[in-house]
């Protein structure tokens, strides 16, 4: 196997699924990627189920989700993490913020009707409404962290994806202020998986490229809490027949636990990998891995 520059001893990846159903085509690439990338540098696979959600949280979905991944080859090495026992290191990371975080009571009716843009995932762009203080008799919706405004460097967030190559990203016109906490007492995804990632010394975050527009809050974010940056890497979205995200809502079925050979060398033909001959789910991984290693032996240079 090629040798790669990353200290082995030091590589930390992690697969953080949502518990919002079972993994299907889509969830599948990015775990095999992020679990590719992480066997290919000799490093750890962590698994973290981001159950922060109750109302998208479907029951037994962490349970299937866990179940697949061992069937499917993919062992997961220390504890699994539960994000819903996490609550105190999000408070405390919160509490970090609150020179450059403010309570904003704005609905997302008023945002949508502010009409200055959509977010890359696809949330109304924050104008900034309660960034001096809510309107008198109103309440908290949610706090938000306040964005150097257009123009400064602080704001402009530029980092190299491994996969997607060069990636630039203005906070202010991009996203706008954004939140950390809502106001029924959920955290956001945002802060939530930086704080997780820092904790846990994730070294390599390999995902889907649906989440490449959050990568900017996220940096931002640990310059603000003083955290180590990993390095990314986005692979492609898997998309369904009308060229939409697949996703439960577009219509993925679940993997079929008694196949997953079938599925795994389609997704290994997502991320173009060529396999041939392949008779186990063992030797998928043990053809697989080196395979990427050879494609990702540089990790700082763009496409693969
Ligand atoms: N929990 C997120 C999801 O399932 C992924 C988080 C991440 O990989 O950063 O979409």
């Amino acid at each position: 196997m090629q040798r790669l520059k990353h200290s082995p001893l030091n590589y930390v990846g992690r697969f953080a699924p949502s518990p919002t159903g079972p993994l299907h085509a889509g969830s599948l690439r990015a775990a095999m990627a992020s679990y590719l990338d992480a066997r290919a540098h000799h490093g750890r696979w962590l698994l973290r189920i981001e159950d922060l959600d109750t109302a998208r949280a479907v029951p037994d979905a962490a349970h299937h989700i866990i179940q697949t991944l061992a069937a499917f080859g993919m062992d997961a090495d220390g504890d699994i993490v539960w994000q819903s026992q996490r609550k105190n290191s999000y408070q405390q990371a919160f509490d970090q913020l609150a020179d450059v975080s403010y309570p904003c009571s704005c609905s997302r009716r008023e945002i949508a009707d502010s009409r200055i843009g959509l977010a890359s995932d696809g949330a109304a762009i924050y104008p900034g409404t309660c960034r001096n203080g809510m309107a008198a008799g109103r309440s908290p919706h949610a706090w938000r962290l306040r964005v150097p405004e257009a123009g400064h460097a602080e704001g402009e967030i530029c980092f190299k994806d491994r996969w997607q190559g060069l990636f630039t990203e203005q906070l202010a016109t991009a996203v706008g202020d954004f939140v950390l906490k809502r106001g029924d007492g959920f955290w956001a995804y945002q802060l939530a998986v930086v704080v997780d990632d820092a904790i846990q010394g994730v070294t390599d975050v390999v995902r889907g490229a649906d989440l490449l527009g959050s990568t900017a809050r996220q940096i931002y974010l640990q310059h603000k809490l003083g955290l180590p940056t990993p390095r990314y890497l986005h692979v492609p979205v898997v998309a369904n027949a009308a060229g939409e995200k697949l996703s439960k809502q577009t219509g993925a079925s679940a993997l079929d636990l008694n196949k997953p050979l079938t599925a795994l060398l389609e997704a290994a033909q997502g991320l173009g990998l060529a396999l041939d001959g392949v008779n186990s789910v063992p030797d998928f991984w043990r053809k697989a891995i080196p395979l990427w290693a050879q494609r990702f032996a540089e990790p700082d240079v763009n496409h693969p």
